[in-house]
């Protein structure tokens, strides 16, 4: 009824309608529509891969060769990587077409999108508040209709908070299910690249065709993709567990708790099983996160030193002055900040007290949920303690870093998650809540969700 083009068209006409949402930071036109060509003949020629006619939009910390990808940082202004990320690769291989990069915290590090070189995203169904973050502009991108699809990365919630204050699906993976070959690093032992959509047969397929083992990360599994568009038809009973203290948490909005506690009540009635359990180690989340992500950010960050990587500063100077002020000059203020706990939590003398203690905490963390699933299928809860919050009125780090409660679990234990819509608040903001499973376990996950969609109207 339509083609590549025309689809690319369209969205192209509504990226321009919706610049003030801020949620591209550049929209790669003339080379889409050139594609959509591309593919509408392979089409007729029956030659057209499994993805030909889905346009999507890429995080700006996802490798696209020759394309600029910056991380949002000014570190990193006009670079341009001279391979693609293995996950995105697999796509274009399938014929996405890729319309632009999207805004995002800088280094994927904040839960707003406010910490951005190019400024915040805004939240399409209101905006005076924010995305969420750091994957807002993929948030923003789906929810306002301005692609079928993003990619994100989480490394404690990025996919999953910014669906949720957009109303929409973001699934995370598996530690290890998709390569991070090409994805900018930031805490490499929890980023993972996820996808943001609007129904849950697009995370699906795009999980399907991304999924597997890359010989260029280390730390992919050596485990096939499975067939995760196939959904399975059996009507299934699952067992739920629900974790008493997130309930309890101080931040919890009432209206998503009561909007939570009457879910459950409809899984009950449709034959579920639902599990209430005590996880003393909540509290502990928040903090070993932060500890261990900062660890390994000031690792990885190390390298921009503006000689051999990042942008380096015009002041002269000699090698001291010449790395200080090119770091300076590059990185923003939360950025800064991650680098110098992540120092701090490293340095002789606080190892032991911080960044030991807290892999421990993290073992612990992930021992104690696995035997979880040794009665349970899926853990549920809100994916944020509230909706989307009003631009600048989370100041003060600790309380934005708070917002991260329900998410970093699925990070801390390596296992794959999914947010997606669950209601509207009566600030007319939707909010979503989080389905966690064992390792490798997408599959449940996916037809849990599946059963309990609905669909995501657009903006
Ligand atoms: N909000 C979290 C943080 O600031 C999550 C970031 C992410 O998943 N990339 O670290």
């Amino acid at each position: 009824q339509t083609s590549c083009e025309k689809q690319v068209e369209y969205y192209l006409e509504r990226i321009k309608s919706s610049q003030h949402l801020n949620a591209f930071v550049e929209v790669f036109s003339e080379e889409a529509l050139s594609k959509a060509k591309e593919i509408d003949s392979k089409i007729k020629n029956g030659t057209a891969g499994k993805l030909a006619g889905m346009v999507i939009g890429i995080k700006d910390n996802i490798s696209y060769k020759n394309h600029r990808t910056e991380a949002c940082s000014n570190m990193l202004k006009d670079f341009k990587p001279v391979y693609t990320a293995t996950a995105l690769q697999r796509l274009i291989d399938e014929d996405v077409i890729v319309i632009g990069r999207l805004n995002c915290d800088e280094f994927a590090m904040g839960g707003s999108n406010e910490h951005s070189a190019y400024g915040p995203a805004l939240n399409p169904h209101n905006n005076e508040y924010v995305t969420g973050g750091s994957s807002g502009g993929s948030a923003a991108a789906v929810a306002a209709g301005l692609c079928d699809a993003a990619l994100g990365s989480d490394t404690g919630g990025s996919v999953r908070q910014p669906a949720s204050f957009c109303g929409i699906y973001g699934l995370k993976p598996t530690y290890g299910r998709i390569s991070r070959y090409g994805l900018i690093a930031f805490g490499s032992s929890f980023d993972q690249i996820g996808t943001l959509t609007r129904c849950t047969d697009d995370a699906a397929i795009l999980l399907e065709l991304m999924a597997g083992h890359d010989k260029n990360d280390g730390t992919s599994a050596n485990k096939k993709a499975e067939r995760y568009s196939e959904s399975s038809s059996e009507k299934k009973r699952f067992r739920i567990a629900v974790i008493r203290q997130c309930l309890e948490s101080n931040g919890l909005d009432q209206e998503v708790k009561s909007a939570f506690l009457k879910f459950i009540d409809e899984l009950k009635s449709e034959g579920h099983t639902i599990n209430m359990i005590d996880f003393p180690l909540l509290k502990q989340m928040v903090p070993a996160y932060y500890i261990l992500t900062t660890a390994e950010a000031s690792s990885n960050l190390s390298r921009y030193s503006g000689l051999l990587y990042g942008k380096r500063t015009k002041i002269p100077g000699n090698l001291d002055e010449t790395i200080s002020n090119s770091r300076s000059e590059g990185f923003g203020k939360e950025v800064k900040r991650r680098i110098l706990l992540g120092t701090f939590v490293l340095s002789s003398g606080f190892y032991d007290a911080y960044y030991e203690k807290a892999q421990r905490v993290r073992r612990k963390i992930l021992d104690e949920t696995c035997k979880i699933y040794e009665e349970n299928d899926l853990l549920l809860s809100p994916a944020t303690p509230s909706t989307a919050f009003k631009k600048g009125a989370k100041q003060d780090p600790v309380a934005m870093y708070l917002e991260d409660i329900f998410t970093v679990h699925a990070n801390l234990a390596g296992m794959p998650a999914m947010a997606f819509p669950s209601g509207k608040h009566s600030n007319s903001l939707p909010f979503g809540f989080q389905v966690m499973s064992n390792r490798f376990e997408e599959a449940t996950i996916l037809d849990f969700v599946r059963i309990k969609q609905e669909s995501v109207t657009l903006i």
